[in-house]
């Protein structure tokens, strides 16, 4: 079961908007859905992916309950 960090990103609104740099926090996906039960999306359609290593350096980027679920925090 492959784990893919993404922060929540929505087709439609992916043009013209940079959701990536709202401040949006990044969550845990299995299986296209969020650890913490909040979001889902298909996460191959997207490129943006952050190494768990990251996460771990910077807990603050992530949401609190996927790091709980994870087991980072
Ligand atoms: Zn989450």
């Amino acid at each position: 079961m492959k784990r893919v960090w993404q922060p929540p990103l929505f087709k439609s609104e992916t043009k013209g908007h940079d959701r990536t740099s709202s401040g949006a926090k990044y969550h845990a996906f299995v299986n296209n859905v969020s650890l913490c039960g909040l979001h889902s999306q298909q996460t191959d359609e997207f490129d943006i992916e952050v190494f768990e290593l990251q996460i771990v350096a910077m807990p603050e980027l992530a949401c609190k309950k996927c790091l709980k679920k994870v087991g980072i925090k």
